[in-house]
């Protein structure tokens, strides 16, 4: 079976969980990544059997998840947290969530994963209008929602198993006898390990109330999805994508204006 690691999941409300079911529907081992702050709740309400209903796959069981990861994505390594956070309570009691760390720990633990899927943002000033966004809101919601991605992609893609090119050959005009068979040769990467992120329609087009810069960190998630998956696909042999999700009432949306 593949094994995923889905960063971003708090509760049982948004993409991350209703992806995290549908892969272990699919017979997939289930990982997650829990932001620090979040994390006790999550795993207190976990442990309680507050999900239980909504943890129920199709067969009737219950979806496992293997092991919960402490994880900042704002942070790539030990060295790039600041101290007020380092010290502040939420997040002296847990350890290794900086995303080097986090994928040091999943490789230590599981050596592999196949899937590795993105489903976090955070834009600390969405709810204002661009116009009036400061530098640092802006600035922290490309680090939250689109470098984010980067990071997670630079420090997993190692430990993700790579797939196999497939040459596909086409034949153009094959019952032509005007046309000499014309053969056309491309290049599939199939199976292995595969990367996903979501984004948001507001990224091309104009929507009022997402604000904050959350637009600009969404344009910027789809543009790297394919200089990355240019990138990756070469040097690790695994695929990059992202998918524009419809509107959906999860905990990250109602800081979103209607
Ligand atoms: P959600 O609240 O379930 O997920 C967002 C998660 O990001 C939360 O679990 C939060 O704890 C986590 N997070 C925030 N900052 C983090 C950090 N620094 N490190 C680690 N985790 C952090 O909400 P959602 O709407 O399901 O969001 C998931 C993804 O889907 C996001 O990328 C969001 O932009 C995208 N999306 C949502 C909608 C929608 O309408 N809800 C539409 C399109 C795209």
């Amino acid at each position: 079976g593949k094994r995923a690691f889905i960063a971003g999941v708090a509760d049982d409300n948004g993409y991350g969980w209703a992806i995290a079911k549908s892969l272990a529907a699919a017979g997939a081992e289930i990982l997650v990544g829990t932001w620090v702050p979040a994390l006790n709740i999550f795993e207190s309400s976990l442990q309680r059997g507050k999900f239980d209903e909504s943890r129920t796959l199709p067969d009737g069981s219950l979806m496992k998840i293997t092991k919960v990861y402490p994880l900042d994505a704002v942070y790539d390594c030990p060295e790039d947290v600041p101290e007020d956070v380092k010290t502040n309570k939420r997040y002296a009691g847990s350890s290794n969530w900086t995303v080097k760390e986090v994928a040091e720990c999943v490789k230590q633990d599981f050596g592999s994963i196949d899937i590795l899927v993105h489903s976090l943002a955070n834009g600390p000033e969405v709810g204002k209008p661009i116009l009036e966004t400061s530098r640092n809101g802006y600035l922290a919601a490309i680090s939250a929602s689109s470098y984010s991605f980067v990071s997670l992609l630079k420090y997993f893609a190692p430990i993700m198993n790579p797939g196999t090119f497939l040459f596909l050959r086409h034949l153009l005009y094959p019952f032509s006898s005007s046309f000499k068979n014309i053969v056309k040769l491309s290049l599939v990467l199939i199976s292995g390990g595969a990367t996903i992120s979501l984004s948001f329609i507001a990224s091309e087009r104009i929507m009022p109330g997402y604000g904050g810069g959350m637009s600009t960190a969404k344009a910027a998630l789809e543009s790297d999805t394919r200089m990355l998956a240019f990138e990756a696909g070469r040097k690790h042999q695994i695929r990059v994508n992202s998918i524009s999700a419809g509107p959906l009432k999860s905990r990250a949306a109602k800081a979103i204006g209607s």
